[in-house]
């Protein structure tokens, strides 16, 4: 029987922009994703029944058809009609609903470890189109590293790497839905938007202050309207000493970077010490998977 073991990576977004609102109810979105090595574990073993099951240490992660592994591995096996099926294990070490990404990324590694398992050879641009209909963050987590993201987020350019850091990530025990947060903003003139093409170019010349000076996201302000200490977070981050601080995705979690690991340990110390938050400290990586 075939095994296979797979990191599926998590993200923060260095910059995260709303352009308007599309017809077709997305929004249309500019923003920097950057690969972490904080990731989930998901053990694939082949199963001669030809069904799908999923397994979790996580208590309250659906295991069923909501499971974005399972809609992952059902729309793979219904495409390309494979007989087999696959029992996944997720270790779930991604804090959920924190703008990490974390049901996208256990979907786009299920999509690799089939594609790989049942020697499907399909190139990774056909494993994005597959993504795409998942969710708009699968893409990104297919690819990983830095890249620009735009259309409703699964339209990627590879970006030079973020010059490697540490990431301190904390998050309130509370859960955002992505949904509720995008259907509360306002678009209005007095709003900062983030400066993409600077970052790009910070990027581009391994300027690690010069990113971290632009660190931007529009919808910080909508989910810190409800949640204030997402704000309180930020401050104490750059008081104990990170580079720059944000809120990633649509939050609650806020991550900081810092230059070096003692650094990355002292904020985490005295956030743990302050706040009732999940603190994880974590690094950038270039490469998913592994
Ligand atoms: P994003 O940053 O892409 O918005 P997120 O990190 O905010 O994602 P997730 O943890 O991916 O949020 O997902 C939150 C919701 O998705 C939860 O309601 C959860 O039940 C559901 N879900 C489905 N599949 C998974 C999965 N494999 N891992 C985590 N959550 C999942």
């Amino acid at each position: 029987m075939m095994k296979l073991t797979l990191r599926a990576n998590a993200k923060i977004n260095l910059t995260l922009d709303v352009l308007y609102k599309r017809a077709d109810g997305f929004h249309q979105v500019e923003m920097i994703m950057q690969a972490i090595q904080l990731a989930d574990i998901l053990n694939l073993e082949e199963k001669v029944s030809g069904d799908i099951s999923i397994t979790s240490n996580m208590s309250y992660l659906p295991c069923d058809h909501r499971n974005l592994a399972y809609q992952a591995a059902m729309l793979i096996k219904n495409t390309y009609q494979v007989k087999d099926g696959v029992h996944i294990f997720i270790e779930k070490n991604i804090p959920m609903s924190a703008g990490l990404a974390g049901g996208s990324t256990d979907a786009a590694g299920v999509l690799i470890g089939l594609n790989r398992l049942w020697k499907l050879g399909l190139s990774l641009e056909e494993l994005e189109v597959l993504g795409a209909r998942l969710g708009s963050d699968v893409p990104f987590c297919l690819r990983g590293g830095t890249q620009l993201a735009t259309g409703r987020g699964e339209l990627l350019e590879p970006l030079s790497p973020l010059p490697p850091c540490y990431v301190v990530l904390a998050k309130p025990r509370i859960g955002v839905s992505t949904a509720w947060v995008y259907g509360r903003y306002r678009d209005s003139e007095s709003l900062h938007h983030p400066d993409t093409a600077g970052v790009k170019a910070a990027l581009g010349q391994g300027d690690l202050p010069g990113v971290a000076n632009r660190l931007s996201n529009v919808l910080e302000s909508v989910t810190m309207s409800e949640y204030p200490q997402i704000g309180k977070l930020k401050e104490r981050m750059i008081q104990y000493g990170a580079m720059a601080s944000l809120m990633s995705g649509s939050g609650p979690t806020v991550f900081g970077l810092a230059p070096d690991k003692g650094t990355a340990e002292y904020i985490a110390d005295k956030l743990r010490s302050q706040s009732d938050v999940e603190i994880i400290i974590t690094k950038t990586v270039t490469r998913n998977g592994g």
